[in-house]
Order: structure tokens, then C-alpha cells, then sequence
């Protein structure tokens, strides 16, 4: 079937997509399409609208009716290029299989299935927003290059996960729906070691693998971490960001002998003989001893610089840093107030008294401690907004979910629905976890939810937020971009306030 002429368009607010056909007295076929104003030449409307179109089905010798064998022979001829141009993407966001398999047969329209409109769309993105599922299987079996960006860097896959087209989503993603949700790894949360716990009471093992020449030890100085910067070959950049300084027992043999703190971290693998790693605080030496060894390396204050450190040394330095920042802080007992030693490589605190209670069985005290708190985007009634708001210690501009300490005694459910109603007013129903991260400064564990909202109406606590606010899609996509026309942006990737917005913009984004 041809699709011919464009008789009416109007505007409504609704995403569905509403096909009728009738046979008109002359036999022709009428067709009543109604689609989404993006269809064509928009990537994300800022309000969603659709397009009424009355198709009407003639025969050849209407005048604008474009037959793909009158320019087989003329291809090249730059007008009708572009009306075949026009007419591909026409019929991809329309969903005519037919037409769109017949244009792309035309002889000379060389690679005319990954052809792309100004706004660099391409069939298959415009099937893909408006759910013509045949048209995508169709150019995927035409070869169609899955990976082309449009000039607002959207994949097809981010278009039809945008816009919840489902059965596209998997055909582009080439999984079934039990494999979409992915585990999210944050940043602080990769750690590659082994802890090897079972070894943190071994004294002779540990005494022995401290001197070996494979093991390796990260240095801190009052809390800050000793990095060098990592240089990336072929960009322009000086560095891309730091690893951890790593040193020898040899560099390190008459600090040791000091006795420093010292905190076993763990094992590369689960093989005991494989490779070591300490921590050691190096507070009071001169930073010049390790620029012996690490000509380009430097101590680094923890936020946000370590936000810059390689994924997994940052999950190393998490590590490292919270248990350091710990023994920094518990250096009197908690229970009796006398002094306390480190035992268990590193990883607990011992009582000097004697008599005390915490000494008796097993105290909480002892061992490094972490605090839960709650970060959640809180999505609206309908689904279509989530809540962002902004503290006044923020960049300006910036705004991300809301968050806050869980409390003793409270649910992770209890915590995140007590917060969102303090700092915002609305009340929040079901909560749905998400992923974690820990940030040791000096020793958080992130939960993130995604909470969904029983109520629409703000009322914004001054004394915790400066703004809180809904936010459509469309309005997050442009902070994601930096094109908001208010240049509100959120948090970067390495926080898992930006991996929650993401999810929820595209669930199927590679984080
Ligand atoms: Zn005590």
C-alpha cells in the first residue's frame, strides 16, 4: 500500500496509537493514522501531542504519488533522493512494512536503511518511537545499524525504552524481559579484593606475607589517599584520573617498624598465596619519602577527588579509608572510655580494661562500624514525574534525589517513606530497592529505592531543602544533557543519585 496525502493534523495528549481503516465509495482506502508528533522530526516532545493523519490509498497517476519504479533509473537525481528520503521515514514512523521494504530495494539508494532526517533520525528510531514493531524487525533483518545516534545522542534502544515500546526494546536488545534488569555496580562498590577474613586473625601468616615482595600496600595521611594520576594515551587530557600509589615492603620497612596502624584488606584471590593488600596510615611522615618511589604521585583529600580514582582502586580506597577513618575515631572505648589496641588486622578494636563489658562477647563496638542511609527517587502518582530537590550546599543548579539517615529501629521502607514526607510533603507507598553504594566518608552504605508516590502536592521543609520539584522525562533527559532551559543538572555518573535518575529515564541503560 501506498500512504499518499496528509489531509488533517490536530493535537491531543496521548501516546496511543489508533489505526482505522474504511473503503470509500471509489474503492479507495482510507486510513486514519494517529501518531505522536514525534514521529518525524522531534526526539522528545516537551509535551507530548499527537498527530491526526487521514492517509488516503489512490491509484498511480495521482500526482504526488511516489513509485518506486518511475526513479529507479534516476536515483541520483538529488530531488527525488530526497522526496525518497521524505517518503522512508514517512512510512517508518507510519509502520507501512510494504512501502518501506519497497524503498529500500531501489536500486542506487545505497545504504538508504541507515539513512538519517536533519535531526538525525533514521527509520529505525522512527519505527522505534511510534511501536511499529514489523518495520524494526523488517530493517533489522536489513541490516540497519543498531548502534547510530541521533543529534541528541539517542540510540534507537533509548527511544523505544523511552518511550516504553517494549516488544522493540527486546528486539534491540536481544534479550528476553527475565534478563533486562541488570545489577548495578556503583562507584565505591567495585571492589576486586577477597577480604580473606579467615586470615585476619593468622598472625604468623600475616607477618609473613607483609614482607614478601608481591604484596601490596595503599598509603593514607590523615585519611588522605596516596595516588598517581593515570595519563590516557590519545587524548589531549594530561589525565583521565588516579589509581592508587602502590608501594613494597621495601619502600615502606622503617615506617612499618614503627608500628603504624596497619588493616589487612585482602587477597586478589581465594588463593592464600596470591597477592596482598594493606593499607597503612602514614600520618606525620613527609609525603617526599613517597614521591621517592612515585615521582607524579600526591596525597588527595577524599571528596570529591577520589570521585576521579579508577573504579576499582576506588573501591579498594572505600575500603581502606572507612576502616582507617574508623580506628581514627574509636580510639577510646566506647563502653568504659579507656584506650583501645587494634586487633584482627586491622579490624577490631580491643578494650585495654579488663573488667569492661564490651570485653564479654561479642560488642558492636568492637568492629568497624557503617552507617545505612536512604537515597531515593521518588517517581509520581501517574508514573510520568519523579522528585528531585536541591540543598543549599549544592552546586547551583544542581538538584538529586532525596536522601537522609536511617534511623535505629527503622525499616528500610519505614526510613525512606519518613524522609521523602518531612523533606517534601508527599507520601510514599510501595518502595522498590534499587542498589547500593559505599561512601566512605567516613563510612556510609547508600541504599537507593525507587519510591512511588501516593500524593502530588510539595511542601518543602527550609530547614532540609532549599527547592523540591516534579520533573517530567523530557525535563530530566535535558539536565542529562545539559541542555535545561533553566540549566538545572543532576549529580554525576559516579553517585547513585544519577544511576536511580538514569534507570528511571531509560531501564535498560548500560550504566
Ligand atoms: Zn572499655
Amino acid at each position: 500500500m501506498l500512504v499518499r496525502s496528509l489531509f488533517r493534523c490536530s493535537l491531543a495528549v496521548t501516546r496511543s496509537f489508533i489505526r482505522m481503516s474504511s473503503e470509500d465509495q471509489d474503492g479507495k482506502f482510507q486510513e486514519v493514522v494517529k501518531y505522536n508528533i514525534a514521529e518525524a522530526d522531534s526526539e522528545i516532545p516537551t509535551q507530548p501531542a499527537v498527530l491526526d493523519i487521514k492517509l488516503q490509498m489512490t491509484n498511480s497517476s495521482t500526482e504526488n504519488k511516489l513509485d518506486p519504479d518511475s526513479i529507479k533509473s534516476d536515483v541520483t537525481s538529488l530531488d527525488k533522493l530526497n522526496q525518497l528520503e521524505t517518503r522512508l521515514f514517512k512510512c517508518a514512523a507510519a509502520g507501512n512494512v510494504e512501502e518501506v521494504t519497497s524503498i529500500l530495494k531501489i536500486k542506487g539508494a545505497n545504504k538508504s536503511v541507515n539513512w538519517k532526517n536533519d535531526r538525525g533520525w533514521t527509520a529505525l528510531m522512527l519505527a522505534a518511537r511510534n511501536n511499529h514493531v514489523a518495520v524494526v524487525k523488517m530493517l533489522l533483518a536489513e541490516g540497519t545499524d543498531v548502534n547510530i545516534m541521533n543529534s541528541s545522542g539517542q540510540t534507537a534502544l533509548d527511544v523505544a525504552t523511552f518511550w516504553n515500546n517494549q516488544e522493540i526494546v527486546d528486539l534491540l536488545t536481544g534479550k528476553s524481559r527475565l534478563e533486562e534488569r541488570q545489577q548495578f555496580y556503583n562507584f565505591f562498590s567495585q571492589n576486586p579484593l577477597y577480604r580473606a577474613s579467615e586470615k585476619r586473625n593468622d598472625k604468623a601468616w600475616l607477618q609473613n606475607v607483609l614482607k614478601l615482595s608481591t604484596t601490596n600496600f595503599v598509603i593514607f595521611s590523615e585519611l588522605n589517599a596516596f595516588v598517581t594520576p593515570v595519563k590516557n594515551a590519545g587524548s589531549e587530557k594530561k589525565r583521565s584520573g588516579f589509581n592508587l600509589g602502590l608501594f613494597q615492603y621495601k619502600h615502606l620497612a622503617e615506617i612499618l617498624a614503627k608500628k603504624p596502624l596497619v588493616v589487612f584488606l585482602g587477597l586478589e584471590t581465594w588463593d592464600p598465596k596470591s597477592v596482598a593488600w594493606f593499607a597503612v596510615d602514614v600520618t606525620g611522615e613527609e609525603e617526599n619519602l613517597f614521591k621517592n618511589v612515585h615521582e607524579d604521585g600526591q596525597f588527595i583529600e577524599g571528596f570529591p577527588l577520589a570521585l576521579q580514582m579508577m573504579k576499582t582502586d576506588a573501591g579498594i580506597y572505600a575500603e581502606a579509608r572507612s576502616i582507617l577513618a574508623w580506628h581514627d575515631r574509636y580510639q577510646f572505648c566506647p563502653t568504659c572510655g579507656s584506650s583501645t589496641v587494634v586487633a584482627e588486622a586491622g579490624y577490631k578494636r580491643e578494650c585495654e580494661n579488663k573488667d569492661c563489658r564490651s570485653r564479654k562477647g561479642i560488642h558492636n563496638t568492637n568492629h568497624p562500624r557503617v552507617d545505612p542511609s536512604m537515597i531515593m527517587l521518588v517517581v509520581s502518582p501517574e508514573g510520568k514525574r519523579c522528585l528531585l530537590g536541591r540543598k543549599k550546599s549544592f552546586p547551583p543548579k544542581m538538584y538529586s534525589c532525596l536522601a537522609g539517615y536511617m534511623e535505629p529501629g527503622e525499616s528500610i521502607e519505614a526510613a525512606c517513606q519518613r524522609e521523602v514526607e518531612e523533606e517534601s510533603g508527599i507520601k510514599v507507598g510501595h518502595i522498590e530497592y534499587h542498589s547500593s553504594q559505599p561512601w566512605p566518608f567516613p563510612a556510609v552504605i547508600m541504599l537507593g529505592c525507587i519510591a512511588h508516590a501516593k500524593t502530588d502536592n510539595i511542601k518543602i521543609d527550609p530547614d532540609e531543602l532549599e527547592d523540591v520539584r516534579w520533573f517530567t522525562k523530557q525535563d530530566v533527559q535535558s539536565m542529562a544533557n545539559r541542555t535545561h532551559p533553566l540549566e538545572f543538572f543532576f549529580p554525576p555518573a559516579q553517585a547513585i543519585a544519577h544511576q536511580l535518575i538514569k534507570t528511571w529515564i531509560n531501564p535498560t541503560s548500560n550504566l
